[in-house]
């Protein structure tokens, strides 16, 4: 027996995601069977239906920011129950052996953690389909808990954009009185002010559009920075101990270089692939500077992070689409055209 889902997909790199009807397993003894309520639109989502990363597999249909309740567990399960609200991130298994997945870092598994979509699942080999759907059926060690009052549309972009900011916040130990620094206010780049503000860091956005100044303010931010402006940039020099990089494209790293302080650290989440123009050593050398990555984070600290923002009462700033109006927000978001992330209604999946 089968699960019949609804939901959207793309075909091919060059198509439009249109109406697409699957099915989801039966439940595995561990399993839990979610009906989805709201999915946050990610551009990593952009990425993978384009084939920007190469390898894609269609039909895709993506989505890896699921909020949804539980209307079904396996008989193993004992950590949700029905109607528990819940969400599901970018992986849905890991090898659960590895040390990186003893160490719950599963989305640094040896052996390549399972992802929402685009992945193959590794017990029966069917490709794996996200959240763009009205039903998911997920191992209970992948699904984490929503604190009660958290509004669900506004925590479905907690799933990727929040964790993905939250795991390097706290890897490189921000705290109260750190020097925090954000480049691009998009999805990722909203929640990156909201977290390391609620931490006690002094924040600074990197833009590359003037009139986001006023936003990145009530975000958390306590300084813009214009980065085509070269005075704006020499005025931030040697001040970041972090700076988070969430441009999605191919960008020139060594502008920002100068700013960080002693020992400081920028850290790429966004773009994947090789730099344009090379970068030059010199800052990092004389100033024990690093260049580093970071994707995503764990299920136990994307359980932290959400429970973080239950205390703080840390949501995304979303702008509500219908599921058919899918191909429209792709458009707008390669413009930066979106406050600041896509939640899709799931509801709409019924019209
Ligand atoms: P987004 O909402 O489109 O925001 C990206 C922001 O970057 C834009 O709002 C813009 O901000 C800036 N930007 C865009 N193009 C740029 C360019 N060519 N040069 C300089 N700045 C540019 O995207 P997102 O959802 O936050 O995702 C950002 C990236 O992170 C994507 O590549 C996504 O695939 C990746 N990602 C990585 C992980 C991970 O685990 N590492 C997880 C999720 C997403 P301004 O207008 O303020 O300059
Ligand atoms: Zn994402």
């Amino acid at each position: 027996m089968t699960i019949n889902v609804h939901g959207y997909a793309t075909h091919s790199a060059q198509d439009d995601l249109i109406p697409f009807r699957f099915e989801r397993r039966d439940p595995r003894p561990n399993d839990v069977v979610i009906d989805i309520l709201f999915c946050g639109v990610c551009h990593s989502d952009l990425h993978q239906a384009h084939n920007d990363w190469g390898g894609s597999i269609y039909p895709m249909v993506p989505g890896h920011e699921i909020i949804g309740r539980v209307v079904g567990v396996g008989s193993q399960v004992t950590r949700f129950k029905l109607g528990d609200p819940v969400g599901i991130g970018c992986m849905v298994d890991s090898c659960q052996h590895c040390t990186p997945c003893k160490k719950g870092l599963e989305q640094y598994c040896e052996e390549v953690a399972t992802f929402t979509y685009n992945s193959i699942d590794r017990h029966d080999n069917t490709p794996t389909y996200g959240g763009y759907s009205d039903k998911i059926v997920v191992s209970d060690k992948f699904v984490v808990k929503i604190p009660e009052g958290l509004d669900m549309k506004g925590a479905a972009p907690l799933l990727c954009a929040g964790i993905t900011t939250y795991s390097p916040l706290r890897h490189w130990q921000v705290s109260k009185g750190s020097n925090v620094a954000v480049i691009g206010l998009g999805g990722l780049g909203h929640m990156a002010l909201k977290l390391a503000k609620a931490m006690g860091a002094d924040v600074t956005l990197f833009t590359r559009s003037p009139g986001k100044e006023e936003d990145a303010r009530r975000l958390g931010a306590d300084k813009v920075v214009l980065s085509t402006d070269q005075s704006q940039m020499a005025s931030v020099n040697g001040q970041f101990d972090l700076i988070i990089d969430t441009v999605p494209n191919v960008h020139d790293l060594n502008p920002y270089l100068p700013s960080l302080a002693l020992d400081g650290t920028l850290v790429l989440v966004g773009y994947l692939g090789g730099l344009e123009p090379m970068l030059n050593t010199v800052p990092l050398i004389l100033g024990r500077k690093s260049v580093a990555g970071s994707v995503i984070g764990g299920i136990a600290e994307t359980q932290e992070m959400l429970d973080f923002c239950g205390k703080h009462n840390i949501t995304s700033d979303i702008e509500e689409i219908k599921i058919q109006d899918i191909n429209a927000a792709y458009q707008r978001m390669l413009k930066s055209d979106v406050k600041y992330r896509f939640v899709i209604d799931m509801a709409s999946l019924k019209e």
